[in-house]
């Protein structure tokens, strides 16, 4: 982790699951009382839900092997989601057990695991009970956080000082896609602006999948945005995107090698450090 003490961590952890009495960490804003069972747009109440975690090696090789656990819950309903059933319905995970997590954490790091990779769904719907976990593990776990970066200022404070990389999977280039595909128009705004903050902070890699038909509307304005701005961040072109069943807005067909090449060769021309 960073630089914040358990007890920091800890504190954190408490105002966070304090905080569910009026939920505003991400960018919904429900503010809803989450403590008391009412559900907002990522219909978790106060519980933090794990459903999956294994030690993976087919992350970015900076990261590799990475202990991957996942949380339930969105808060974006990406049409190509491939964890669509943990969104759907995220109480159907069970509840996060934290003294089991805590001994995996470290059994995973026996085995070899470079760094310990949040995420979910999205981790911001999950962050109290993120935070608790923190408060809780060696301090010199290699902490990722692998968002959407679509959650608010209390949660870019909640996270300042514990995270050593950010994992930003940056979507989509402008409000219309961003409405359709993931159902948040101020999607672009809101995740920039993180990740502005977030280089300030950690080390910072932006994960662009590459989406069929996108390639104009989406990736090349994010690319040219990451160039401008936090030219400072790595990028990870990512050609592994699935199509829905049913794509209504989404493509329902895969990234070609053609596809990969020229967004390679628009990145090298605007100067990007791309990792793979
Ligand atoms: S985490 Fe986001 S989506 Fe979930 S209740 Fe809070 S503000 Fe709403």
């Amino acid at each position: 982790m960073n630089h914040a003490s358990h007890t920091d961590c800890a504190n954190r952890a408490d105002h966070a699951g304090e905080s569910l009495r009026s939920c505003h960490l991400c960018a919904r804003h429900c503010g809803v009382n989450r403590l008391a069972g009412d559900l907002g747009y990522c219909g978790l109440d106060g519980v933090s839900r794990c459903f999956r975690e294994l030690l993976h090696e087919a992350e970015e090789s900076c990261l590799n092997p990475s202990h991957q656990v996942y949380f339930s819950g969105c808060n974006l309903r990406c049409e190509y989601c491939s964890v669509d059933e943990w969104i759907r319905d995220p109480q159907a995970a069970p509840p996060m057990d934290i003294s089991a997590l805590i001994h995996t954490v470290a059994w995973r790091r026996t085995q070899g695991a470079k760094t310990l990779n949040l995420l979910g769904g999205e981790p911001t719907v999950s962050l109290a009970g993120i935070l608790g976990l923190l408060s809780c593990i060696d301090p010199d776990t290699q902490v990722v956080w692998n968002s959407n970066m679509y959650y608010s200022d209390v949660t870019t404070e909640y996270l300042t000082g514990l995270v050593d990389v950010t994992l930003a999977d940056l979507k989509c280039g402008n409000p219309r896609c961003a409405a359709r595909l993931l159902d948040a128009p101020d999607y672009v705004e809101v995740a920039r602006r993180n990740i502005v903050q977030a280089v300030q902070t950690s080390e910072v890699i932006i994960r662009c999948l590459l989406i069929p038909g996108h390639q104009a509307c989406c990736l090349m304005p994010t690319l040219e945005w990451i160039a401008e701005t936090v030219p400072q961040a790595r990028v990870s072109l990512r050609a592994d995107y699935v199509p829905p069943v049913q794509p209504i807005f989404a493509s329902g067909a895969y990234a070609t090698q053609e596809d990969y090449r020229l967004a390679q060769t628009h990145a090298q021309r605007l100067g990007l450090t791309l990792i793979t």
